[in-house]
Order: C-alpha cells, then sequence, then structure tokens
C-alpha cells in the first residue's frame, strides 16, 4: 500500500475524533475509487445525492400520506399502474365498438358529442311521436329555447297514440288541444325558405350551406311550446302567394323572405307584399318580412334600413337572420307563432268591423312617409320609434 505523507494528512483531517486508523485503512484497500477532497467528505451532514436528511424524511412522509389518502378516500382513482395488464386489455376491448358500429357518425350537439348508434338512428323518426320545441318568453322580450324533446302523438279522436294501454289513461287527461296553424313562406328561388323550415324543426344547427332538398309534406310542421301552450305549425314554400291567397282558406301567417346579397329578391318581396295588402290579406293575419343570408356581409345588396323602410310601410314586422349560421332562426320562428296568436285575439276583441279605419291609407303617401324618417333616422342618427317598434316580434 502506499502511503505518502500527503494522503496521511489529509485522511487524519477529515476522520471523526472515535475513527480508529484500521477502519480508516480498511476502505482503502477493498476501494481503489479515486480518492474525493476532503472539504466535500467533511460535510457529515450531507449525504448522497446531495439531499438533506430531512428532506428525505419529508419526501418519504409525503409518499406514506398519498398511499394512504389514494386507498382509503371515494375519489375515483386512476387504476392504470394497479391493474394487471390483461384485465387493461379486456377493459379497452368493452369500450371499443362491436363490428357492425365502425365509423359511425358523431351527433353535434351543444352539450355532448354522443356517437349515433345504428339503434338510435332508427328510433328516432317514431311513426308515433314527434319533436317538440320549447321556449319561453322573458320578462324583457327575450328568447329562452328550452330544448326539443319528444312526444307521442294523438290518434283522430283526440286522445294520445297509445304505447301500452297503461300509459295512455293518465296522459290523455293531461293534454289541452294542440291549435295548428298553416303558414306561407313567400320568397324567390334560392333565397333559402327550404333551408330556414328544416331549421325549424331543430335546435341543432343544420348544414345550410349545402341546397337543401325540398321536403314531402310532412316533415314541414313544427310542433311548438310557447309559454305553456303548444301550438303546430305547417309550413307551405311558394314562389308567389297568388295560390295562397286563392285558396278558400287562406295561411295564417305569411312570411315574405329575401336574401339581402340579391336586390331582385328583395324586389320580388315588395311585389308579394303589395299584392297582399291588395288582396286584403294582412288585416287578420300577420305579414313577417325576412331579410336572409346576413353572414354574407361583404356582398351585401340590401341595407337592414331599406327593409325596415319596406316591412314599416306594409305594416309587417321584420327581422334579419342567417339559417347557415343559426342567427335569429329561433326568434323568427316564436315571432311566428306569437304574431298568429296576437293578431287572432285582437281580431277577436275587435271584430272585422270595428278594424282600424286608417287601416288603408294611399301607399304612396305612407312609403314617402317611411322614406323621410329612413331619412331623418340616416341624419341624426336616432332610430324612429316606428322602425323600432317593426322589429319587435312580441308585440302587434
Ligand atoms: P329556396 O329555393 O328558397 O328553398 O332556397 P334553399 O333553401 O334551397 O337555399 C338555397 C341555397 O341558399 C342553399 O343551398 C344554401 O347554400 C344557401 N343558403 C340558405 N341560407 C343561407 C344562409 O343563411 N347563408 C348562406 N350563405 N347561404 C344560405
Ligand atoms: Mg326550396
Amino acid at each position: 500500500m502506499a502511503t505518502d505523507g500527503r494522503t496521511k494528512r489529509s485522511q487524519s483531517i477529515c476522520a471523526p475524533a472515535s475513527a480508529s486508523m484500521e477502519a480508516l485503512a480498511a476502505p482503502m484497500e477493498t476501494t481503489p475509487a479515486p480518492r474525493r477532497r476532503p472539504a466535500a467528505r467533511s460535510q457529515s451532514a450531507r449525504i448522497t445525492g446531495g439531499r438533506s436528511v430531512r428532506h428525505r424524511r419529508q419526501q418519504q412522509q409525503q409518499q406514506l400520506d398519498r398511499e394512504t389518502r389514494t386507498r382509503y378516500s371515494s375519489e375515483p382513482r386512476l387504476a392504470e399502474a394497479e391493474t394487471p395488464p390483461q384485465v387493461r386489455r379486456q377493459a379497452s376491448a368493452r369500450r371499443r365498438p362491436p363490428p357492425g358500429q365502425h365509423n359511425q357518425p358523431r351527433r353535434s350537439n351543444a352539450f355532448l358529442d354522443v356517437p349515433r348508434t345504428q339503434h338510435q338512428a332508427e328510433e328516432e323518426p317514431d311513426e308515433d311521436s314527434y319533436r317538440l320545441r320549447t321556449f319561453n318568453i322573458t320578462q324583457k322580450g327575450g328568447i329562452v329555447n328550452r330544448g326539443d324533446s319528444f312526444r307521442r302523438r294523438r290518434s283522430r279522436s283526440g286522445s294520445l297514440a297509445p304505447s301500452s294501454p297503461a300509459q295512455s289513461a293518465p296522459e290523455s287527461t293531461e293534454r289541452r288541444p294542440v291549435a295548428c296553424h298553416r303558414v306561407a313562406m313567400v320568397g324567390a328561388p334560392g333565397v333559402g325558405k327550404t333551408a330556414l323550415v328544416s331549421q325549424f324543426q331543430t335546435s341543432e344547427c343544420i348544414n345550410a350551406y349545402d341546397r337543401q332538398r325540398d321536403p314531402d309534406g310532412t316533415d314541414q310542421k313544427v310542433s311548438i311550446m310557447l309559454n305553456g301552450e303548444e301550438s303546430e305549425l305547417y309550413f307551405v314554400n311558394c314562389t308567389t302567394t297568388k295560390e295562397e291567397i286563392e285558396r278558400a282558406e287562406p295561411p295564417d301567417a305569411f312570411v315574405v323572405i329575401y336574401s339581402v346579397v340579391d336586390k331582385a329578391s328583395f324586389q320580388k318581396a315588395e311585389q308579394e307584399l303589395i299584392r297582399l295588402m291588395d288582396f286584403d290579406m294582412l288585416r287578420a293575419r300577420p305579414a313577417l318580412l325576412v331579410g336572409n343570408k346576413i353572414d354574407l356581409a361583404r356582398s351585401r345588396a340590401v341595407s337592414t334600413q331599406d327593409g325596415k323602410c319596406l316591412a314599416c310601410t306594409y305594416k309587417a314586422k321584420f327581422i334579419e337572420v342567417s339559417v347557415g349560421i343559426n342567427h335569429n332562426v329561433d326568434e323568427l320562428l316564436v315571432g311566428i307563432l306569437n304574431q298568429i296568436r296576437l293578431k287572432r285575439q285582437q281580431y277577436q276583441e275587435s271584430g272585422r268591423e270595428s278594424s282600424p279605419a286608417h287601416w288603408y291609407k294611399s301607399r304612396g303617401v305612407v312609403r314617402a312617409s317611411m322614406k323621410a324618417r329612413q331619412m331623418f333616422t340616416w341624419i341624426f342618427g336616432k332610430e324612429d320609434s316606428k322602425f323600432k317598434n317593426c322589429e319587435n316580434l312580441n308585440v302587434l
């Protein structure tokens, strides 16, 4: 063993007072590892890994606490590490869809993204049930969509079509008769009539940017529960009001639609309103002027003010919507039903003969007066009360 004077000196410096010379010499024989600097070894409080004893104890205590908590707490555990691999494999196999349900389309839902199974797809358009859209109108005039539900249809006798005799008895006593209204959707081709009616059917956002296929008659019905009273709206799409006016029983409401990016469709809307006025259709029925496709803001050809001016001239209500982004569609649907109910109520209370005498003013005079109001709004930047009123679908 080579023992030069320098080694001896450094060992004696760093050795504790109780250590004997044999004890010091023994490790040197067995471990030929490079010698460390005495200063580092002399820090006896610091043990391996550069951590203190207190730190290690803390760590051990924390680990113990964690184990105790996971063992006795009621919280769900991520048992990935504890689960044996064969059990884990079984669980993942259970989660995987059965072979028949691969690549099922996922239903777009505001709250949950639930995969649509074949079983559900067949279940929804059940012949005996229908979708009921429910809305409430708040005190400030806002609309609250309370969601869609499925209800069992009534039989012809007025009772519900029962799924089982036991179920039918209590339900049939609950329901009141449903008022059914016919609504004419009038407008030039391509303004979005079919897309609009499709969006009326559901709270889910449809893809209106695809060309809509005209559905058959049964799909044009929308059942609405508004402020606790159920009504059914039956929509009829038509390019002109001519046929609807000539019917023995004309529609209960006229919705005249134009596209804000198509000036010709706006002119067509005006022609239809003139016709409705000439045939005395609007005294007992509401008319709503609707500007669609406002999402195409850069291509806009008809201003909002022009739309309001036209609506006010013909005592129609006015709203701008976009079926593409589902903007104001619920407001329009509720507005149509609201206007029908309000107009009926007014008509029943006042009677046909006592309708306002000033109803028919010269159209030219009214139009000129509206233009003047529009100019006033444009110059002073303050909206005229008449213009404001035509946008409120909750009042007549
Ligand atoms: P209809 O002929 O009046 O029944 O019109 P459609 O409902 O068939 O709609 C015609 C086309 O207009 C559709 O294919 C849609 O692409 C488009 N469309 C409908 N609504 C909107 C909308 O709000 N925004 C945009 N950008 N396009 C729309
Ligand atoms: Mg169509």
